[in-house]
């Protein structure tokens, strides 16, 4: 008798990237969008922009009160950045993955963050943490999309 696998549908869910301003110095956005399409999720936003101090603190609020968010502020407020909503099959959790873990030195050789970065301060790259800080990130970047 033939066995059949049945997969229960998985919907598409939306995260937010960016590309920080280290990665878009380092001309490292096309090596970023590269490896988000050959996963096999899709692009649903994209943008480049200076982010204006409030929404860079909004964006960051939960790290409000750490020794590093004055840092990261003046950081991801220094040039230019790349915004992406990207969709797909549990598309935070594959693109945590994809990024690598927080500190670049940890970070699994093969991930972003492991193959291209080496100060937690820099790491490249940010994606939401969870369904719920997608929607948050998304509705702050790309009103409407989440
Ligand atoms: N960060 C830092 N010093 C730290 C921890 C974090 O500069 O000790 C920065 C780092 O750039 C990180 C960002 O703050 O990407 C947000 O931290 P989070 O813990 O949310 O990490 P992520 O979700 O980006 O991996």
């Amino acid at each position: 008798m033939t066995k059949r696998f049945r997969r229960s549908p998985v919907s598409a869910e939306r995260t937010l990237i960016l590309v920080k301003p280290d990665g878009v110095s380092r001309g490292l956005v096309g090596e970023v969008v590269g490896r988000i399409e050959r996963k096999g999720l899709k692009i649903v936003a994209l943008e480049l922009r200076t982010l204006e101090r409030s929404v860079a603190e909004t964006h960051y609020g939960e790290h409000a009160s750490k020794p590093f968010f004055g840092e990261l502020v003046e950081f991801i407020t220094s040039g230019p950045l790349v915004a992406l909503v990207v969709e797909g099959p549990r598309a935070v959790e594959a693109l945590r993955g994809l990024i690598g873990a927080t500190d670049p030195v940890k970070a699994a050789p093969g991930s972003l963050r492991g193959d291209f970065a080496l100060e937690i301060g820099q790491n490249l790259i940010h994606g939401s943490d969870s369904p719920e800080s997608a929607k948050r990130e998304i509705d702050l970047f790309f009103p409407g999309l989440s």
